[in-house]
């Protein structure tokens, strides 16, 4: 085997995280990042790793702004549609809400953009980038401590590196080869997704809709798509899933309610995803970070996961962007001081947001209709609600 090469930030795993920490590393001024991804990456075809699948983000306006600096907001927008009104609202109980861009003084609450073509434009704004190695299709063989920094054991060549970031997924090998153990909480939901098409306009409402056993989204996709996310107890989802096309898009219609989006038109391939929620029992280590779902991962209910890890991304690219020792404990110590308060309370809204419409019965269940309702009456409430438990308005 050839001597070792000398790389000063490794990124194992090139998926949404990793490729967009990439990005944002070269941004703040670091020289050079080499990029490990076990699927293959290159050619003409959409991107086919597990972040860049049939899924579709929704991605806040502060997402968007940070694409932005990276320049690559604009070929984003080219395939996404814009957010104009986020509709809150729970069958068969009172309250419902609506959240609106116009309310906000924004142009748009966000935008929702499918995975594929999400990873199409990250991956074309990485290839164009002389300071981005990307190697893949590349598994890793295992990492091993050295005293400035980590050893990359890769089938044919060893890469030593200042800093080593985790960006490998829930499962993550390179975490777990880092020491950093991991809770794994099985939720004992589905998440059924799949694009409709509909008969009508859909004017850039995104719908969440709180059902009796979860919650069920749906977000507007260029012309006259949408994507949908139905979250619910695995029995129930392998029920629906078990459907025709048009009896599954009856029960969407039955769910979402007689008088809103009629009719469905079209359902696209199906696929379903087990609600596991994943949390690193620790985030850095010296001269190593865990990141993405890697680092956790939350329920889709409001399409918080890849925004917090944006949010993660920039401030850590801000930290050790241009440092000549990226992996100094203290400075991912300040990274991780930082996202805290952040990352807390993203995690603990997303678990409480299913539970809170959950309850069909007695006094709770009054009390979050109620909530829901002075949501709509105090627009003040609302724009809180907006802009913290729906990750979508300025600022998230
Ligand atoms: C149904 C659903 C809907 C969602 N909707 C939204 C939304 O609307 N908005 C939002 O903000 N978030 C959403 N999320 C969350 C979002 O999908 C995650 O935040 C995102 O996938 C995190 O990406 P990642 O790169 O960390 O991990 P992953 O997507 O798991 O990617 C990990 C990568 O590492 C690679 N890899 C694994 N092992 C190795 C190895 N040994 N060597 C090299 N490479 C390796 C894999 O091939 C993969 O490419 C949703 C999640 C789900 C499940």
């Amino acid at each position: 085997m050839s001597d070792p090469q000398r790389c000063p930030v490794v990124i194992v795993g090139g998926g949404m995280a990793g490729l967009a920490l990439a990005l944002l590393l070269r941004h703040h001024g670091q020289p050079q990042v080499t990029l490990i991804e076990a699927a293959p990456l290159d050619g003409p075809g959409d991107p086919l790793t597990p972040s860049f699948d049939a899924r579709s983000t929704a991605l806040s306006a502060g997402s968007l702004t940070i694409f932005d600096t990276l320049g690559i907001g604009a070929a984003l927008r080219q395939q996404a549609a814009p957010i104009a009104t986020v509709d809150v609202s729970r069958r068969s109980r009172l309250g419902h809400t609506r959240m609106s861009a116009a309310e906000e003084g924004l142009p748009m609450l966000g935008a929702v953009v499918e995975n594929r073509w999400l990873g199409r434009v990250l991956l074309d704004a990485a290839a164009a980038d002389q300071g981005i190695r990307v190697l893949a299709p590349m598994q890793t063989q295992g990492v091993r401590r050295l005293a400035d920094g980590y050893a990359v054991l890769l089938p044919e060549a060893t890469l030593h590196c200042d800093l080593l970031i985790a960006a490998d997924g829930a499962h993550s090998r390179t975490r777990e080869a880092l020491g950093i153990s991991a809770r794994h909480h099985d939720l004992g939901h589905d998440a059924l997704i799949a694009n409709v098409e509909l008969g009508v306009d859909h004017h850039g409402i995104a719908w969440e809709r709180f059902l009796d056993d979860g919650p069920l989204a749906l977000l507007p996709l260029p012309g006259r798509r949408m994507a949908l996310i139905w979250t619910g107890p695995r029995a129930r989802m392998a029920e629906l899933n078990a459907l025709s096309d048009d009896a599954l898009l009856a029960a969407l219609q039955d769910a979402i309610g007689p008088d809103r989006l009629h009719p469905f038109t079209r359902l696209g391939t199906r696929h379903c995803y087990p609600l596991v929620l994943t949390q690193a029992s620790a985030q850095v280590v010296p001269y190593a970070v865990v990141v993405g779902n890697a680092a956790h991962t939350l329920h889709p209910v409001a399409g918080q996961g890849f925004n917090l890890t944006l949010r993660d991304l920039a401030a850590l690219a801000e930290c050790v962007g241009a440092s000549e020792q990226p992996g100094a404990l203290a400075t991912l110590s300040q990274y991780v001081a930082g996202r805290a308060a952040d990352q807390a309370l993203v995690g603990h809204a997303s678990r409480w947001l299913p539970e809170l419409f959950r309850v069909r019965f007695g006094p709770f269940a009054h009390s979050r209709q109620l909530g829901l309702a002075a949501l709509d009456l105090w627009p003040g409430l609302r724009s809180a609600f907006a802009a913290r438990a729906m990750g979508l308005a300025h600022g998230n």
